[in-house]
C-alpha cells in the first residue's frame, strides 16, 4: 500500500502515519521526495480498514493498494530509481551505464590480472570473474573456488575495481560475501528461494540474473525475496532467455530493459555475452542494451578466448572490448562532457 502525503504535510503528520501502521503490525518505508513524502506500507495485515483509516489522517493525500504480487520492487512503491552504490560506483538512476567486465572464470593470477588491467584501461569500473561455476556437465571446469575468490580480491585491491562473482549455494554465502563486493545470483539459481532469502539478510549488493525461463513477473517476484529480507541493494540482469532459435545460445530480450524500468525502480543491466553466446554479437548487443536504457553491462573478456576454460566462444578479446567501450560511449556519452546519458525515463504505470 502506498500513502502519498500532501505537499505541505508536517513531520508530525508523517510520523503519525508511521505510528498508526506500526500498531497494525505492518512495516513502513519512507521515501522522501523533493516535492512530497510517500510512505510504503508492507506486511500481512493490509486491509480496507487500514486503508480508510490512514486516508482519514491529517496530511494524507491518498492511499492506494498495490495489486501486483511484488510490492517493494514495484515502481508504485518507489517512484524514484534505486541507485546501488558499490564502493562509490553508482548503478542506476541517471548515472552512466556501469560496465562490469572480466573473464567468465578466474583461471590464474596472470589471466585475471592481465584482464583486470585491460578492462580498467578501456573504461570498465567493475571486475567480473567466476570462482564457483555452474556448468551443464560436472566434467567441465567448475572454478577455482576460494583460491579464485582470493585472486579476485587481490586484483580488486591492485586495480581499485570492485568485484562481482557468482554465489551458487547458501552454504557459501559468508565465504563469497567476504571477498566480493557484489554477489551474482545466476540464471540457474534465479528462483532458489532459500538462496534469495539468505542474501536478503545481507547488505551486500546482489545482481540477480533473470532465470532462463522466467517471465518479468517471475523475475521481479524473485527480487522481492531479497528486498523483503531487508536487502535493498538489488540489481537486475537480463541475460537472455531460452527460445527456439539455435544460432544464438539464448535470446537477449532487449525489451526487458525498458519494461523493467517501467515496472520497477531497480537498476537493470544486460549481459550480452550469455545473452548471445557469440563474441561477434556482443558489441552490437551492448550498444543496443545501453540505447534501450540499460544501467550497466556484464561482459566476458579473455586474453585468449580460444583457450578459455569456460565460455570462450562468447568472450571478447581486449581489442574488441576496447571497441565495445567506444560503441557504448557513442550512445551514452560516458566520459564525454556535457552529454546526457540516453536512458529510458520512468513513466507512470
Ligand atoms: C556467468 O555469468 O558466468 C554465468 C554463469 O551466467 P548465467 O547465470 O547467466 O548463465
Ligand atoms: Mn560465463
Amino acid at each position: 500500500m502506498i500513502v502519498t502525503m500532501e505537499r505541505l504535510a508536517t513531520e508530525e503528520q508523517i510520523q503519525s502515519v508511521v505510528a498508526n501502521v506500526a500498531e497494525t503490525g505492518n512495516n513502513t518505508e519512507l521515501i522522501r521526495g523533493v516535492e512530497r513524502t510517500v510512505i510504503g506500507v508492507v506486511g500481512d495485515n493490509i486491509n480496507e480498514d487500514l486503508r480508510s483509516g490512514l486516508e482519514a489522517l491529517p496530511g494524507v493525500e491518498a492511499v492506494v493498494r498495490i495489486t501486483r504480487s511484488y510490492k517493494l520492487g514495484s515502481r508504485e512503491f518507489r517512484p524514484t530509481d534505486t541507485v546501488v552504490n558499490v564502493k562509490g560506483v553508482k548503478i542506476g538512476g541517471s548515472n552512466d551505464p556501469v560496465v562490469m567486465a572480466g573473464p567468465c572464470s578466474v583461471e590464474s593470477e596472470e589471466q585475471l590480472m592481465a584482464t583486470a588491467n585491460a578492462v580498467k584501461a578501456a573504461g570498465a569500473t567493475v571486475l567480473r570473474g567466476g570462482a564457483f561455476k555452474p556448468r551443464t556437465t560436472p566434467y567441465s571446469f567448475r572454478g577455482l573456488k576460494e583460491e579464485g575468490l582470493k585472486l579476485l580480491r587481490a586484483a580488486s585491491d591492485e586495480t581499485g575495481l570492485p568485484v562481482i562473482t557468482e554465489l551458487m549455494s547458501e552454504k557459501d554465502v559468508e565465504l563469497v560475501a567476504k571477498y566480493s563486493d557484489i554477489l551474482q545470483i545466476g540464471t540457474r539459481n534465479a528462483q532458489n528461494f532459500m538462496l534469495l532469502d539468505a542474501v536478503g539478510e545481507l547488505n551486500t549488493p546482489v545482481l540477480l540474473k533473470r532465470g532462463m525461463a522466467n517471465s518479468y513477473d517471475d523475475w521481479l517476484n524473485a527480487a522481492e525475496y531479497i528486498l523483503a529480507g531487508g536487502n535493498r541493494n538489488v540489481i537486475l540482469c537480463e541475460r537472455g532467455i531460452r527460445s527456439f532459435e539455435t544460432y544464438t545460445r539464448n535470446t537477449l530480450d532487449i525489451a526487458a530493459i525498458p519494461v523493467i524500468h517501467r515496472l520497477s525502480h531497480l537498476p537493470v543491466v544486460a549481459d550480452p555475452s550469455h545473452g548471445t553466446g557469440r563474441w561477434h554479437l556482443v558489441i552490437p548487443m551492448s550498444v543496443a542494451a545501453v540505447a534501450a536504457g540499460a544501467d550497466g553491462l556484464l561482459i566476458e573478456v579473455h586474453p585468449n578466448p580460444d583457450h578459455a576454460m569456460s565460455d570462450g566462444p562468447q568472450s571478447v578479446t581486449f581489442e574488441n572490448f576496447g571497441k565495445l567501450m567506444e560503441g557504448v560511449r557513442s550512445v551514452t556519452g560516458i566520459g564525454v562532457a556535457n552529454r546526457t546519458p540516453l536512458r529510458a525515463q520512468p513513466l507512470p504505470a
